[in-house]
């Protein structure tokens, strides 16, 4: 049975006011400003929300404080982990709605965010898991005597969570689970492109039985919300994924009262398809490694180095996959490819498509905007692909967060892995090679978070995910996640 996305999307959002939410109350903003909220498929207006400043982040941190030295506190490890079951349990209930939602406010198609709920639903059960094995340990230490030193791990206390518009859901879960299992409180500032579905979310929250405080969501724009958190003097650490200059000026304005920062960048990843790839299985996953959610993902694998011999050929495959692929409105079930986020978003990658062909690129597939019917008022592109790309080229270079792959032929294993880490960002890189020793030389070398070997995309809550270089630091996802929303305390004691 098919379901009418279209149908059950039309009665979510009214064009009506949406508070956000602060100390277990849904508030608008102090000064009574709001942001709209518009479908970047058709323009048509959704929801207002409020346009939160510095003095509802200094509510929200009043408020976080309080719940993380209150009622909190009190909670045990055991609880903490029943509630994010609850939250997971309620996720799965109202999934369809979540997905729905995210589809309307930042464009991705429906079957696309259905199909991330490992990385949501799971990560909150991952977590719930994870809120009952932290622990300190007993270290034996060089003093004579009956002198006994252990650890034990601590909330680091209230932290600031900001996001991107590219994935609400996962963005906001992959905060919010680890704040809950460590013990600590969170205000959450989405991106002014994209707050609705974590308004829903802090409602189903809310549901489960956290208590006011807990969690805090505070709309806004990133130069008054969210600068006005990253210096707030009230919050201990700042969790943030962005682009890089968006850190970089998030990490200046941390320096105040020394915030513990955390910070998941932007990125230009190279996907190296060598001579003996198996060339099926390589063609639709450098072509995904770009095209899903319209390139509008941190890891895209945007510069696709291929082996000489094959270029051609294989990046033709790629032109064709790309030319074959659905561009419309996301919440349409057959949709592979939505709109851009935005229209300033969406003339940034114009400039890009023009910079690629006025530098002497091949365009082999796309290289224009679309307009489908009935979505005019949207923000779309046809997946684009460049052949026979120089280091040099913008398009080689910059990230340009669009459907947009580049393709760069290489001759030899040593000169792709020098040029793939000849770019300040080091968060993704892919690899295709039917030869082990190929595999586990250039993954190895290759300098990123993340090395995908005859794959692409995969993120698991237990496993580790973050950039290196410019990409930023810290990881989410698996234990070494908990880490960075826990402090670890030395106690000593003498016991004779
Ligand atoms: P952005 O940096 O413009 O905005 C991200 C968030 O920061 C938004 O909530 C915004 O309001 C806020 N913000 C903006 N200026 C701020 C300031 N001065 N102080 C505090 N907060 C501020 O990024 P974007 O355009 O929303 O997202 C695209 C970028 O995010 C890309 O570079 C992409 O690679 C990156 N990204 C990275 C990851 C990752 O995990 N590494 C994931 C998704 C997106």
């Amino acid at each position: 049975m098919t379901v009418d996305y279209k149908t059950r999307a039309a009665a979510l959002y009214t064009g009506d006011f949406r508070p956000m939410f602060i100390g277990g109350h849904w508030v608008p903003a102090r000064s009574g400003a709001v942001i709209e909220a518009h479908n970047p498929a058709t323009g048509a207006l959704l929801a207002t929300v409020p346009r939160g400043d510095a003095a509802d982040i200094d509510i929200a941190a009043g408020a976080a404080r309080r719940a993380f030295e209150g009622p909190w506190s009190r909670f045990t490890p055991f609880e903490r982990q029943a509630l994010l079951l609850r939250i997971a349990d309620l996720f799965e209930k109202n999934w369809e709605d979540l997905c729905l939602s995210d589809t309307l406010d930042m464009g991705m198609p429906i079957s696309r965010t259905l199909a991330n709920s490992r990385r949501v639903i799971g990560m909150l059960r991952f977590y719930a898991g994870m809120a009952t094995a932290i622990h300190g340990a007993t270290i034996p230490n060089s003093f004579p005597g009956e002198i006994l030193s252990q650890t034990v791990k601590e909330p680091v206390g209230v932290v600031g969570a900001i996001i991107p518009w590219n994935a609400p859901i996962a963005g906001s879960v992959w905060k919010i689970g680890p704040a809950l299992a460590t013990g600590c409180t969170v205000i959450l500032k989405p991106s002014e492109e994209a707050s609705l579905t974590v308004l829903k979310i802090a409602q189903l929250m809310a549901e489960a039985g956290l208590p006011d405080g807990v969690l805090n969501i505070v709309t806004g724009l990133g130069a008054e919300a969210g600068a006005a958190l990253a210096e707030h003097p009230g919050v201990d650490k700042i969790v943030f994924t962005g682009s890089t200059a968006t850190g970089q000026a998030i990490a200046r304005a941390a320096t105040g009262n020394l915030k513990r920062v955390s910070l998941e960048l932007g990125g230009k990843s190279p996907l190296i398809v060598c001579e003996d790839a198996d060339i099926e299985k390589a063609v639709p996953v450098a072509a995904m490694a770009v095209f899903a959610n319209s390139g509008q993902i941190c890891i895209a694998g945007s510069r696709l180095f291929v082996a000489r011999k094959i270029h051609d050929a294989f990046v033709e495959r790629v032109a064709d996959f790309a030319k074959a692929l659905r561009v419309g409105d996301g919440t349409a079930a057959e949709t592979e490819l939505g709109p851009i986020i935005s229209a300033r978003q969406a003339e940034r990658v114009g400039r890009f498509m023009e910079a690629g062909q006025a530098e002497g690129a091949t365009l082999l597939a796309g290289g224009d905007r679309l307009s489908p019917s009935g979505l005019e008022g949207g923000h779309f592109f046809a997946p684009t692909v460049f052949g026979g790309v120089t280091d040099e080229m913008r398009i080689a270079r910059e990230e340009i967060f669009g459907p947009v792959i580049s393709a760069l032929p290489f001759d030899t294993l040593e000169e792709v892995v020098g040029r793939a880490n000849a770019t300040p960002y080091g968060l993704a890189a892919g690899i295709f090679t039917t030869h082990l020793g190929t595999a586990h030389k250039l993954s190895r070398r290759i300098k990123a978070g993340s090395v995908w070997v005859n794959m692409y995309h995969a993120i698991d809550p237990a496993v580790p995910f973050g950039g290196v270089k410019m990409s930023g630091y810290g990881r989410e996802g698996g234990a070494e996640h908990l880490e960075e929303y826990l402090d670890t305390k030395a106690i000593w004691i003498q016991t004779e």
